[in-house]
């Protein structure tokens, strides 16, 4: 099998309000490396007039604009985070990311999984992402195989931004 594998690198900020790490509650940030592997969805050989699955920018173009000019030094705030309501009123500007319970790196690793695959069915429907590996420290990595469904919310109508093939990163009005 061959994967195509694309990293990327951000600045973010977030804070973590269930209280199973206190400290987390206070804003702050990391500078993350997120890695998608994309795999055939079928078995297939290389075109052989190409020597290529599909070409990169296809596979990775939206994926890569996306954490670039949405993700990058975004705000992951809980969509039961009160700093929401301050957010909507005062920071226009910001750049908002809002999860379903807290912005975890676990979390993020699902949202990512099912954002990148929105794209590629859009946009290249010959890949899958298999794994999102997110680095949020030198030593603390997160690495998600799964199925992101099992943990997010999927409707009929792409009603969340993680089932869009958008550079939406909330459901804010
Ligand atoms: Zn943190």
């Amino acid at each position: 099998m061959i994967e195509l594998v694309f990293t990327r690198r951000y600045s973010m900020a977030h804070r973590l309000i269930s209280g199973l790490s206190p400290k987390c509650a206070t804003p702050h940030g990391h500078n993350e490396f997120v890695t998608v592997s994309l795999a055939a969805v079928d078995e297939v050989s290389l075109d052989h007039s190409t020597n290529m699955i599909t070409d990169f920018a296809s596979a990775k173009g939206a994926w890569h604009e996306w954490i670039d000019d949405h993700i990058d030094h975004g705000f992951q705030l809980s969509d039961k985070d009160p700093l929401l309501i301050w957010a909507r009123e005062h920071g226009q500007s910001w750049r908002i990311i809002v999860t379903p319970g807290d912005p975890t790196t676990e979390m993020l690793c699902a949202l990512y999984k099912a954002k990148c695959n929105a794209f590629l069915e859009a946009n290249c429907p010959v890949l899958r992402c298999t794994t999102v590996r997110l680095e949020e420290t030198p030593t603390n990595t997160v690495v998600f195989t799964g199925d992101p469904y099992e943990h997010l919310l999927k409707t009929e109508g792409k009603d969340h931004w993680w089932e869009r093939p958008d550079m939406s990163t909330h459901d804010l009005d």
